[in-house]
Order: structure tokens, then C-alpha cells, then sequence
């Protein structure tokens, strides 16, 4: 078979590397798992192996679907979809979503993830090394955004020779914990707005950005700049933005 490179298409060969993912996505009896970008199903094979109930395979490119098909086990369901884009809450109101993600679309499936944090209380996914650690830390409008919702864990690291073909680049597996007491926001693309305009010219003070009115309020520096905020911080600006809006109508 030829794998596609635009498809991110590096398949993972090495047993010990899949059976420590499988563990680590710690799976009970009743659990729903969604595998993303399962390729020609090695990760998908020792899911199975596991007590899930049901496991919904999300895969866009027909050609890996066709070899999907090849899996005979009546808990998977196969669908050729883009995991950028799918609705997660379709599929059930407790996933676990699991995944050797396709890594030039990585960022963009952990957005989504976000953006269904209400059914998704767990996620365990594999990405470029030096995106996982971001993620971890920031800055990023996108590290922040993730780690509003998520507790961020970072499970270990996978050299290039575990994959066929190899990868230019290291991988970082995370896992995702969904933080029980996470913010209500009710506006997601609007906080996410938010986020990245705070997180654009990362090295402006935060003056530039916001109105001096609203940083004093909130007790903070208007020459501080958004990398040395808390989430707490940014979140107290986030929500100060919000009722100042409401008080100027
Ligand atoms: N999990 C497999 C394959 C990982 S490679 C393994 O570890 O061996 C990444 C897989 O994601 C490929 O099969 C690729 O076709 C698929 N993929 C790429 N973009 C995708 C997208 N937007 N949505 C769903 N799957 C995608």
C-alpha cells in the first residue's frame, strides 16, 4: 500500500509502543472509544483486545477505510470522516477519543476536541513531540484554550523507528483530563476570538490589546505581557470583557 503523506500517514509498527497506549488509555467494560485516524488499524487491533463496549473508528482517507473493513468485530463501527471537523457528540455523551493523530492536522483535532468538551471527558492522543509539549505549556492561544477545560498530562515520548516511514520529527503522547471544575463559558468561538487576539504579537504589552479600564480592574500590569498570565487571570479578563460589553448597550 502507499501511505499518504498529505493524509500525515505514518503508521505505527511497534507492539511494546501500541500496548502502552492501549494501557494508558486506561479502558473499563462500559467504555465508548473513538479511535481517530486509525490507518490500517494497529492501535485499533489491541483496543480490542480491551473490554470496551463500543468503538467507532473515524478515518478519512476510503483507501485505509477499505482495510479497515478487514477487522471483524461487531463492536466497530467504521466512519470515513474528518475528525477536524466531525461532531463527537453524535456518537455519545461519554467518548473516549484515542489516537496516533495524522500530524499536520494535530492542533486542529485537539481544537475540536475542545469544542466538544461536553461529551468527551478523556482523550488520549499521540502528536508531534514539540506540539505536545506546547500544548502542555504554552504559550499558545491554543495551549490555553485546551487547558481552560483540560488537565494536560504529558505520557512519554516515541522515537521516529517506531513508525513506517519514519517521521521527520519526535512524538509526544498526552492525555486529557477533563477538569471537573471547569469554567462555564458559554461562547466558545467567542472565547477562542479572544484567546487569539491576546496571543497575537505575543511580545506586546497587554495595553496594546486591551482596554488599560478593564487590566485595572482586574489588578493587572498593562505592560504585562499575555505569556506571564495565569489561566485564572486570563479567564477574569475574559469574563470582565463580557459584562463590560453588556454594560456599554
Ligand atoms: N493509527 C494508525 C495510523 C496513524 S497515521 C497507526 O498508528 O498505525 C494517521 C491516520 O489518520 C491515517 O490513517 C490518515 O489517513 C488519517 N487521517 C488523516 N487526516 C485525517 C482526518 N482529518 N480525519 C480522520 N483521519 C485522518
Amino acid at each position: 500500500m502507499r501511505l499518504k503523506k498529505s493524509y500525515g500517514q505514518h503508521l505505527l509498527v511497534s507492539s511494546g509502543v501500541i500496548e502502552a497506549l492501549v494501557k494508558q488509555a486506561e479502558i473499563k467494560p462500559d467504555n465508548v472509544v473513538v479511535e481517530i485516524g486509525p490507518g490500517t488499524g494497529n492501535l485499533t487491533r489491541e483496543l480490542l483486545k480491551t473490554h470496551l463496549k463500543k468503538l467507532y473508528l473515524l478515518e478519512i482517507d476510503p483507501q485505509m477505510i477499505e482495510e479497515l473493513k478487514k477487522i471483524k468485530d461487531s463492536r466497530v463501527v467504521i466512519l470515513q470522516e474528518d475528525a477536524t471537523k466531525f461532531d463527537f457528540c453524535s456518537l455519545g455523551e461519554e467518548l473516549k477519543l484515542v489516537g496516533n493523530l495524522p500530524y499536520n492536522v494535530g492542533s486542529l483535532i485537539v481544537e475540536n476536541t475542545v469544542f466538544h468538551k461536553e461529551c468527551v471527558p478523556f482523550a488520549l492522543y499521540m502528536l508531534q513531540k514539540e506540539v505536545a509539549e506546547k500544548l502542555l505549556k504554552g504559550p499558545s492561544w491554543l495551549s490555553t484554550f485546551l487547558r481552560t477545560f483540560y488537565h494536560v498530562e504529558y505520557v512519554m515520548s516515541v522515537p521516529a523507528r517506531f513508525f513506517i516511514p519514519p517521521p521527520k520529527v519526535q512524538s509526544g503522547v498526552i492525555k486529557l483530563i477533563r477538569k471537573e471544575d471547569a469554567p462555564a463559558i458559554e461562547d466558545l468561538k467567542d472565547y477562542k476570538s479572544f484567546l487569539v487576539k491576546l496571543y497575537s504579537m505575543r511580545r506586546k504589552a497587554l495595553k496594546k490589546k486591551l482596554r488599560e479600564e478593564l487590566l485595572k480592574t482586574a489588578g493587572i500590569d498593562p505592560l504585562t505581557r499575555i505569556e506571564q498570565l495565569s489561566i485564572s487571570q486570563i479567564l477574569l479578563l475574559y469574563n470582565l470583557s463580557k459584562t463590560q460589553e453588556v454594560e456599554e448597550r
